[in-house]
């Protein structure tokens, strides 16, 4: 058997195991569970694109929802879910014993204002927004996708890309095209690794990778899409009930910095927050989920009330507020064998996966 059917083999057996749970009802029963345990279940979200725009960004497959499946998700929660503020997570509970579940989104992506913001307001669903303040109102601001850009720009010709394994080498990485499993599994496996990288070699590689594009002359601009939500935005949003949280200053991966450098991220991007939308900010998601003793204690030092990690798991009021789990959601954990949102997909990938892991 080739590896494409061995693959086809284990997605049908996945298919299989989910939609079995869900028509037994398990999926349905461990939601109840959960539900009655009175925990809330936070969402973390990225993008929210149109299907033009997801076919062709940068970001990471991992960060997208399309908009018609987000749209879908929030029909299907507003039923039989009820979606609490951050701030009073654990306020009084609605009649029914629903699940309670909390909508973040990470980066304030332009496209959190313009698309996922008005779709939860039709259903008057409060969200939060992680935001990195050196970063608004920017195009393509982070290194993953300037790091995408490049290698697309490099997958042109052979001489480019031998260029580009080079400088991967260089920094101490694989080579990128070596893993000939197509290019959604070449980006990926690139990103997972540049991620470990320590901050300077990150940024040397990332201005190093750009440089070589500029003289290769043919580094296409980033789409507007691809921009961040500027402050009039952020001040429109909270004034429309948008939680504004701080996601550190230039989405810095904390533990991989000097102390100072930690303290610089979390204090520069509290105050400024507060200073633009005049109140305090006590939010805060640390970037790419990453913490350390010494920064989460550092984030209880400087004022926040809460944070938030990316390892799925349920907020429960009377564990760590600085290490809040939360479930990522990105297309692949909404959508069916058929492409569309599917309730039986959703159920397996937050509510079934978390009773497991809780083991009630
Ligand atoms: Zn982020």
């Amino acid at each position: 058997m080739n590896a494409t059917s061995l693959e086809n083999l284990r997605k049908l057996i996945r298919w299989g195991w989910v939609y079995f749970l869900y028509l037994s009802g398990l999926t349905y029963w461990a939601r109840m569970r959960l539900a009655a345990s009175g925990e809330v279940i936070v969402l973390t979200l990225h993008r929210v694109l149109e299907d033009a725009e997801a076919s062709t960004t940068r970001s990471p497959s991992g960060m997208i929802v399309k908009k018609q499946t987000f749209h879908e998700l929030l029909k299907y929660i507003g039923k039989g879910c009820e979606i609490v503020r951050l701030e009073d997570a654990f306020g009084p509970r609605q009649a029914g014993g629903k699940p309670r579940l909390a909508i973040t989104f990470d980066d304030g992506w332009k496209d959190t204002g313009a698309i996922a913001f008005p779709l939860a307001e039709q259903y008057r669903m409060p969200i939060a927004v992680f935001v990195c303040p050196a970063l608004v109102d920017k195009v393509s601001p982070f290194w993953p996708e300037r790091i995408i850009g490049v290698l697309r720009a490099a997958s042109a010709d052979v001489r480019r890309k031998s260029q580009f394994a080079d400088l991967c080498r260089a920094a101490g990485l694989d080579d990128p095209s070596s893993s000939h499993r197509g290019a959604q599994i070449e980006e990926e496996k690139l990103l997972s690794q540049i991620k470990n990288l320590s901050a300077r070699k990150l940024q040397k590689l990332v201005c190093s990778a750009e440089q070589l594009a500029i003289h290769w002359g043919n580094l296409e601009a980033p789409d507007q899409f691809e921009g961040t939500l500027c402050w009039e935005e952020l001040i429109r949003l909270h004034e429309q009930g948008v939680s504004i949280g701080s996601h550190s200053q230039n989405h810095a991966i904390l533990t991989q910095l000097e102390e100072s450098e930690v303290a610089a991220e979390l204090v520069e991007s509290k105050a400024e927050i507060e200073r633009v939308l005049g109140r305090p900010c006590t939010l805060f998601a640390y970037p790419n989920g990453s913490w350390s003793e010494h920064v989460r204690r550092s984030v209880i030092e400087f004022g926040y009330a809460r944070a938030f990690i990316n390892a799925p798991g349920l907020w429960k009021r009377d564990r760590d507020q600085y290490l809040i789990p939360r479930v990522n959601l990105w297309e692949g954990s909404l959508i069916g064998p058929f492409g569309r949102f599917s309730p039986a997909v959703f159920l397996y990938s937050t509510f079934w996966r978390l009773y497991r892991q809780a083991g009630a």
